[in-house]
């Protein structure tokens, strides 16, 4: 417990209309979007400004509690979880888009600026900002840097550390810096910037960063297609690549979760179908259309039972929200949802496609299969009881294997959603022990006082050897 003369501190630094410490609040921050985390905080704040940050994180260090930066909450592998001893900071009234620059196609925001509200404000000019998490009507762009999410465009354009120009970050330590430069081209020192963005609230905490637009692309096309079996989408995305051919979006959908988001948003999609692909492409209208045809084409030899493209605006963007409405359809079919985003190359979604079905009835639970087919990241999502302890042992036996064949597929454990707690247990594994050892001593260089949400992606320990150095000793 934070001693109730430092919250009275905190709460004369913020002041009392930015401050709360009542159940009802601590309940509501005590969990984000992913389950069976739980951990309420001593107290909520909301900081109007990087200065009082700034002054938190002194106050932190003085007292010894710790920080955990929160965006929407939307966060998936609980990074926004609170910790023992800690306080939840809120970014909502930095929510202002401080400038958008037609000349050098730029955007300068708040951290708690919306995804979706940033796009709709570019593409108002012309302009394009490309990464789309399925979250981006909730998730913040401060969230966003701190995962470096990707979406459901990254296979064409990246993920959100390909659009960061520069980020303002309050330290741990409470200063102040900006990491990065507005310039396209920028060697200057060591980058910084790039082991900031997808810290995971670790490093430092964001409240203001510039972002790189691009133009709106002239011209897009949405293409729905059935599948008879996982093996023909993996076939589809060889195929696809064969062609050279580079969707904007490449997305598809396994049948436990094309009859989830039927029942849930009903707008006519079969259930009876083993898979549906879903493609958009983009860029000149005449190289969308030579590339239409060619993926016409290849869902023909490949015997697809139906293969169309939205005649309509509004029917591509039905199509693209039954996609985003993939996880809260899924949520509704059982109490407890684990979504994770193992990734893998390419060429080795096949076998990874195979290998789940296997584990799901191996292991006997009910899995929905999802994802961004076309950059290999895929979301098996668990349907469980978290009542039933056998049911959630089975989950963790499946996605284990998961992330092992992910692994050794040469692919991640999570390729947007983070470590986090969620998946810190495999950082290890995956990464190898010198990396970790690595991760955790710049961290403690940071954080020496491990105040900034703390024991999330590693656990913070006492320094151990790695390798070499024990080699040396
Ligand atoms: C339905 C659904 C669909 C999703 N789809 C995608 C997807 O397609 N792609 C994808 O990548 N993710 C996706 N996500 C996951 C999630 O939305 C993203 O990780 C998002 O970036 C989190 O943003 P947030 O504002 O909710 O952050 P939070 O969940 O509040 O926080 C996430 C992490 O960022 C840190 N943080 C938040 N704000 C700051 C800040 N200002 N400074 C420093 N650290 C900060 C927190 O401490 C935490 O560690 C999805 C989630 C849901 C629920």
């Amino acid at each position: 417990m934070i001693a109730k003369s430092v919250l009275k501190t905190l709460r004369e630094l913020v002041g009392s209309e930015n401050y709360s410490d009542s159940e009802l609040d601590k309940l509501l921050y005590s969990y984000d979007a992913t389950p069976m985390l739980r951990q309420k905080p001593d107290a909520v704040v909301i900081p109007r400004s990087a200065e009082i940050i700034s002054k938190i994180m002194m106050l932190a260090n003085q007292a010894g509690f710790a920080v955990v930066p929160r965006g929407s909450g939307s966060g998936l592998s609980g990074g926004s979880v609170p910790v023992e001893n800690s306080i939840v900071l809120l970014f909502p009234p930095m929510n202002r888009i401080l400038e958008i620059n037609e000349e050098d196609f730029t955007a300068t925001v708040e951290a708690g600026v919306i995804t979706a509200t940033l796009q709709k404000a570019v593409e108002a000019k012309g302009l394009f900002y490309p990464p789309d998490p399925g979250s981006a009507t909730i998730s913040t762009i401060g969230g966003n840097i701190a995962e470096n999410a990707g979406g459901l465009r990254g296979l064409k354009y990246g993920v959100t550390k390909n659009y960061v120009l520069t980020v303002e970050v309050v330290l741990p330590s409470g200063d102040l810096v900006t990491l990065g430069t507005r310039s396209i081209k920028d060697v200057q020192g060591l980058n910084l910037k790039d082991v900031f963005i997808g810290s995971e609230g670790t490093l430092g905490i964001f409240t203001k960063a510039t972002l790189r637009l691009l133009p709106k692309p002239a011209a897009s096309k949405v293409i729905l297609v059935h599948l008879e079996s996982l093996a023909k989408v993996g076939e589809f995305v060889g195929e696809v690549a064969h062609a050279r051919v580079v969707p904007a979006m490449f997305e598809f959908l396994d049948q436990t979760t094309i009859q989830a988001v039927e029942g849930y948003a009903k707008i006519g999609l079969p259930t009876n179908i083993a898979a549906l692909v879903l493609i958009e492409l983009d860029g000149h209208a005449a190289v969308v259309e030579e590339d239409t045809a060619t993926v016409f084409r290849i869902a023909q030899k490949l015997g697809a039972s139906f293969v169309k493209a939205a005649e309509s605006d509004e029917e591509a963007m039905k199509l693209k929200l039954a996609r985003k409405s993939a996880f809260s359809a899924l949520a509704r079919l059982k109490p407890t949802t684990i979504l994770e985003d193992a990734s893998v190359p390419r060429s080795a979604l096949p076998q990874m496609l195979e290998l789940t079905q296997r584990f799901s009835k191996a292991h006997q639970v009910l899995v929905g299969n999802f994802g961004h087919l076309g950059d290999g990241n895929l979301h098996p999502t668990c349907l469980i009881s978290e009542r039933d302890k056998d049911e959630v042992h089975r989950s963790e036996l499946f996605f284990e294997k998961v992330f092992n064949a992910a692994i050794d597929f040469g692919g991640t454990i999570t390729g947007e959603h983070g470590t986090g707690l969620a998946k810190k247990k495999f950082l290890e594994r995956a990464a190898g022990e010198t990396q970790v050892e690595v991760m955790r001593r710049f961290k403690a260089a940071l954080d020496p006082n491990n105040v900034l949400n703390p024991n999330k992606i590693f656990d913070s320990r006492v320094f151990f050897k790695t390798k070499c150095e024990r080699r040396i000793a």
